[in-house]
């Protein structure tokens, strides 16, 4: 049974959402050009342009990443299975969009803590015939709760490999909610042979000014940035995709429109990984 189909729900899901203040989700939605963002999220998304003037191409970039990363997995790796944590409201070229254009029978279990995301999620759950998808409304720092749910079973092999997807998400899980331990919690779910692929915002390229005036503009939701080396941590004991650890908008980019933008005007790494 699927709970997005059963419309005397929906306001209860609509309750839930706050819109005094502002969700990463609704923000992001906001620097990509999209509708489903309320003031606060505007007035945020505004707050940490003034500070860092390039923070809309650099979320036109990570959603590019993302394209990317998930074509080659599904064309070079021959993946066909995908757990995307940290899904955001649905826009152009989903995951299981883009899986799906190269492989019809690609399934994608999506899981997303925001309410807003749960309210789109009709649109995410939109497969060919001969794959599927699933929603968990589920939280990261709880990967228990993602690997016992009975969608995910239903919907990916876990005895096959699986692309798992963390983008855009770890910087919202500050050090004190481990987020170290739930990537290597999901990681150890998964079998050999399977990918990890992450994004995350970095300081490493910031001026000072700029940083303290990206803090205090971020203030209402928490984040947390991380240097190159932290974000390698992540993926410690992997075997690195060429080119590596490098800005979003390097990341296998031959064939988009250039000029490319700075390391220092995206401020996000992005990575994939095989893991052993
Ligand atoms: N991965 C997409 C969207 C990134 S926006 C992309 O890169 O294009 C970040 C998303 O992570 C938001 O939808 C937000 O709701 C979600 N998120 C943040 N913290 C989370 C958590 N602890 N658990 C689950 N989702 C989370």
């Amino acid at each position: 049974q699927d709970p997005v189909s059963s419309p005397a729900r929906t306001d209860s899901w609509s309750s839930k959402i706050d819109t005094s203040v502002a969700h990463p989700a609704r923000r992001y939605d906001y620097w990509l050009g999209g509708k489903d963002n309320f003031a606060a999220d505007r007035e945020s998304g505004d707050a940490v342009a003034a500070a860092f003037p390039t923070v809309r191409t650099s979320a036109i970039e990570n959603r590019r990443f993302l394209r990317r990363a998930v074509a080659y997995l599904a064309r070079e790796a021959g993946l066909r299975q995908f757990l995307d944590v940290g899904t955001g409201i649905p826009t152009a070229d989903n995951t299981h969009q883009v899986a799906q254009a190269i492989a019809p029978q690609s399934r994608i279990v999506y899981v997303d803590n925001d309410p807003i995301v749960l309210m789109h999620a009709r649109a995410l759950l939109t497969s060919t015939p001969e794959g599927a998808t699933a929603y968990l409304d589920a939280d990261l720092r709880d990967p228990g709760r993602i690997l016992g749910d009975p969608q995910l079973a239903r919907t990916i092999d876990l005895s096959r490999p699986v692309g798992l997807m963390l983008v855009a998400i770890l910087h919202f899980v500050k050090d004190a909610d481990d987020p170290y331990g739930a990537v290597s919690r999901l990681v150890s779910a998964m079998p050999s042979g399977s990918y990890l692929t992450i994004t995350h915002a970095t300081n490493d390229h910031m001026p000072p000014e700029i940083l303290a005036a990206v803090g205090d503009a971020d203030a209402q939701i928490p984040f947390q940035f991380r240097s190159r080396e932290e974000f390698g941590r992540f993926l410690d004991g992997m075997d690195l995709v060429p080119p590596g650890i490098v800005s979003v908008a390097e990341w296998r980019a031959e064939n988009e429109a250039g000029p490319r933008p700075s390391a220092a005007e995206t401020a996000v790494y992005g990575a994939v990984a095989r893991i052993p």
